[in-house]
Protein backbone atom coordinates (compact mmCIF):
# COMPACT_ATOMS: atom_id res chain seq x y z
CA UNK A 1 0.00 0.00 0.00
CA UNK A 2 1.24 3.33 -1.24
CA UNK A 3 1.10 6.58 1.42
CA UNK A 4 1.39 9.75 0.26
CA UNK A 5 5.01 10.14 1.79
CA UNK A 6 6.24 6.98 -0.17
CA UNK A 7 4.94 7.48 -3.20
CA UNK A 8 8.00 7.27 -5.52
CA UNK A 9 6.16 6.02 -9.15
CA UNK A 10 6.07 8.68 -11.65
CA UNK A 11 3.60 11.42 -12.09
CA UNK A 12 1.76 12.31 -14.56
CA UNK A 13 2.25 15.85 -16.20
CA UNK A 14 -0.57 17.57 -16.24
CA UNK A 15 -1.08 19.83 -19.25
CA UNK A 16 -3.85 22.56 -20.21
CA UNK A 17 -6.18 20.09 -21.71
CA UNK A 18 -5.61 17.36 -19.06
CA UNK A 19 -6.12 19.55 -16.28
CA UNK A 20 -9.73 19.25 -15.70
CA UNK A 21 -9.16 15.03 -16.01
CA UNK A 22 -7.00 14.91 -13.19
CA UNK A 23 -8.63 17.78 -10.98
CA UNK A 24 -12.13 14.96 -11.46
CA UNK A 25 -9.66 12.45 -10.44
CA UNK A 26 -9.15 14.04 -7.29
CA UNK A 27 -12.62 14.13 -6.51
CA UNK A 28 -12.62 10.15 -7.32
CA UNK A 29 -14.46 11.20 -10.73
CA UNK A 30 -13.92 9.53 -14.27
CA UNK A 31 -14.36 12.09 -17.06
CA UNK A 32 -14.06 12.28 -20.58
CA UNK A 33 -14.37 14.61 -22.94
CA UNK A 34 -17.43 14.53 -25.60
CA UNK A 35 -17.32 17.26 -28.72
CA UNK A 36 -20.49 19.79 -29.12
CA UNK A 37 -20.08 19.80 -32.21
CA UNK A 38 -19.95 16.46 -33.48
CA UNK A 39 -21.18 14.50 -30.04
CA UNK A 40 -17.60 12.26 -30.48
CA UNK A 41 -16.67 10.74 -27.13
CA UNK A 42 -13.60 11.31 -26.36
CA UNK A 43 -10.54 9.57 -24.28
CA UNK A 44 -7.79 10.44 -23.82
CA UNK A 45 -7.76 13.99 -23.59
CA UNK A 46 -7.30 16.81 -26.20
CA UNK A 47 -7.60 19.69 -27.56
CA UNK A 48 -9.19 19.61 -30.34
CA UNK A 49 -12.26 16.96 -31.44
CA UNK A 50 -10.24 14.10 -33.37
CA UNK A 51 -13.31 13.01 -35.54
CA UNK A 52 -14.25 17.04 -36.59
CA UNK A 53 -10.98 19.32 -35.38
CA UNK A 54 -13.75 21.04 -33.40
CA UNK A 55 -12.21 22.93 -30.24
CA UNK A 56 -15.50 22.77 -28.59
CA UNK A 57 -14.79 19.97 -26.03
CA UNK A 58 -17.20 19.58 -22.67
CA UNK A 59 -16.74 17.12 -19.91
CA UNK A 60 -18.66 14.36 -19.29
CA UNK A 61 -18.72 12.12 -15.86
CA UNK A 62 -17.99 8.13 -16.59
CA UNK A 63 -20.53 6.00 -14.85
CA UNK A 64 -17.31 4.51 -13.63
CA UNK A 65 -17.51 1.04 -14.80
CA UNK A 66 -16.87 -0.88 -18.06
CA UNK A 67 -15.01 -4.37 -19.37
CA UNK A 68 -11.80 -5.12 -20.00
CA UNK A 69 -10.72 -4.70 -23.61
CA UNK A 70 -7.39 -6.52 -23.78
CA UNK A 71 -4.88 -7.01 -21.38
CA UNK A 72 -1.29 -8.27 -20.80
CA UNK A 73 0.19 -9.36 -17.21
CA UNK A 74 3.58 -7.46 -16.78
CA UNK A 75 6.12 -9.61 -15.32
CA UNK A 76 9.61 -7.46 -16.39
CA UNK A 77 9.10 -3.74 -15.19
CA UNK A 78 10.51 -1.06 -17.06
CA UNK A 79 10.73 1.58 -13.96
CA UNK A 80 12.38 0.21 -11.32
CA UNK A 81 9.62 1.84 -9.11
CA UNK A 82 7.10 -0.88 -10.00
CA UNK A 83 9.62 -3.82 -9.03
CA UNK A 84 7.24 -4.95 -5.88
CA UNK A 85 4.36 -4.30 -7.96
CA UNK A 86 5.18 -7.29 -10.54
CA UNK A 87 2.82 -9.49 -11.93
CA UNK A 88 0.26 -6.75 -11.93
CA UNK A 89 -2.47 -6.05 -14.75
CA UNK A 90 -2.28 -3.47 -18.06
CA UNK A 91 -5.26 -3.54 -19.39
CA UNK A 92 -7.36 -1.34 -22.11
CA UNK A 93 -11.05 -1.01 -20.40
CA UNK A 94 -14.03 0.13 -22.67
CA UNK A 95 -16.02 2.21 -20.39
CA UNK A 96 -19.65 1.84 -20.65
CA UNK A 97 -19.87 5.20 -22.66
CA UNK A 98 -17.71 3.32 -24.98
CA UNK A 99 -14.75 5.13 -24.83
CA UNK A 100 -11.46 3.06 -24.30
CA UNK A 101 -8.83 3.61 -21.60
CA UNK A 102 -5.13 2.33 -20.57
CA UNK A 103 -4.95 1.63 -16.98
CA UNK A 104 -4.03 -1.25 -14.17
CA UNK A 105 -6.68 -4.03 -13.07
CA UNK A 106 -5.76 -3.93 -9.12
CA UNK A 107 -7.50 -6.35 -6.43
CA UNK A 108 -6.93 -9.54 -8.28
CA UNK A 109 -4.81 -12.42 -9.21
CA UNK A 110 -3.36 -11.68 -12.35
CA UNK A 111 -3.73 -15.49 -13.69
CA UNK A 112 -7.86 -14.98 -12.91
CA UNK A 113 -8.41 -11.71 -15.55
CA UNK A 114 -10.56 -12.34 -18.75
CA UNK A 115 -11.09 -10.21 -21.65
CA UNK A 116 -14.83 -9.04 -21.58
CA UNK A 117 -14.65 -9.27 -17.56
CA UNK A 118 -16.60 -6.22 -15.75
CA UNK A 119 -14.86 -3.66 -13.74
CA UNK A 120 -15.39 -0.84 -11.90
CA UNK A 121 -13.31 2.46 -11.17
CA UNK A 122 -11.31 2.81 -8.39
CA UNK A 123 -8.76 5.86 -7.14
CA UNK A 124 -5.32 6.00 -5.34
CA UNK A 125 -4.30 9.22 -3.60
CA UNK A 126 -0.68 8.99 -4.42
CA UNK A 127 -0.09 12.62 -3.80
CA UNK A 128 -1.78 16.10 -2.19
CA UNK A 129 -2.68 16.82 -5.80
CA UNK A 130 -2.64 13.37 -8.06
CA UNK A 131 -5.32 10.63 -7.62
CA UNK A 132 -5.18 7.53 -10.09
CA UNK A 133 -7.73 5.63 -11.50
CA UNK A 134 -7.81 2.24 -11.22
CA UNK A 135 -9.97 -0.57 -12.04
CA UNK A 136 -10.88 -3.43 -10.09
CA UNK A 137 -13.09 -6.18 -10.74
CA UNK A 138 -17.11 -5.38 -10.15
ZN1 LIG B 1 -16.24 16.54 -33.23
Amino acid sequence: MNTVESYRKPLPEILPETAEFWRAARRHELVFQRCASCGQRIYFPRLLCHRCLSPKLDWEKAAGWGEIYSYTVVHQVAHESFAADVPYVYAIIELAEGVRMISHVININPSRVRIGMKVKVVFEDVTPEVSISKFEPA
